[in-house]
């Protein structure tokens, strides 16, 4: 299915059934603009193997990795996931005293730090959402040349996750590409992302800054994606309402699952 991004419609519909789920966190933009407060815990952590992880994320990554396996691409290692913001402190630091041991200034050390390592804040893993995976224990760009990599570049929209930092949108991202980082914000956003190529900046640029609904689905059955400054607490029918930022005050996207009855 290819998404519609239209600017707003009026659109003549039956409302016959609308889904709610709850989405807080899930589609949170953190990155070094939209930092995470240093106090912020995830409240669903579960454990799972040897990580801790947000329940959503954990429910999807055991039914892909399933349908991975069966599909014959095995061997994915889950390396982590879930970490506080003094471990990102302490990882993000290292990298910092690394680079000044090479004679970096520390100003440059810092700036340089950031590409490859998220400031403590800035990193998705403290949200419980994000997860590293390799085959061997290695964190490499060599990963997307592997058969799990591949599967995942192709695959893991239909469970809710993205590649989070792709090859050719580094500049947006200010990330180095990072094949092995996944972050879950559920089926119907991943597979948006994935079909229009987008990382998680632009998808809110596009909802937030220039208002745009997506539409994404059939004629007859298909989900109506918008954007509030507001909480739409004028919502005559039950929808799936996502926060955008930890703080409030940042708007909200609103996902409304249609369907037209073609019997009337
Ligand atoms: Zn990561």
């Amino acid at each position: 299915m290819k998404p519609i991004f239209a600017m707003i419609l009026m659109l003549s519909v039956v409302l016959l059934n609308i889904i709610t789920v709850q989405g807080s966190g899930v589609l949170w933009l953190v990155n070094k603009d939209n930092p995470l407060p240093a106090d912020f815990h995830p409240v669903d952590l579960v454990e799972y193997r040897h990580v801790k992880l947000s329940q959503p994320a954990k429910d999807a990554f055991i039914k892909m990795l399933s349908a991975m396996e069966s599909e014959g691409v095995t061997g994915l290692r889950l390396q982590s996931a879930y970490r506080t913001h003094e471990h990102q402190s302490t990882i993000f630091n290292r990298k910092v005293a690394s680079l000044t041991a090479q004679g970096k200034a520390y100003e440059i050390a810092i700036e340089e730090a950031s590409h490859t390592v998220q400031p403590p804040g800035a990193s998705e893993h403290q949200l419980g959402l994000a997860l590293d995976v390799s085959i061997n224990g290695e964190l490499s760009q060599k990963f997307a040349d592997t058969p799990a990599g591949q599967w995942l570049e192709e695959n893991c929209h239909r469970f809710g996750f993205i590649i989070r930092y792709p090859l050719t949108k580094t500049e947006i991202t200010n990330i180095v590409y990072e094949p092995w980082h996944l972050r879950y914000i559920g089926i119907p956003h991943a597979t948006i992302l994935y079909e229009e190529n987008l990382t998680l900046e632009e998808y809110h640029h596009y909802l937030s800054s220039i208002f745009m609904y997506i539409v994404w689905g059939d004629s007859d059955d298909y989900y109506l994606i918008s954007y509030s400054d507001v909480f739409p607490d004028n919502l005559d029918v039950d929808a799936e309402v996502f926060e955008t930022h930890p703080q409030s005050g940042y708007g909200y996207v609103i996902i409304q699952h249609k369907i037209q009855d073609t019997e009337i």
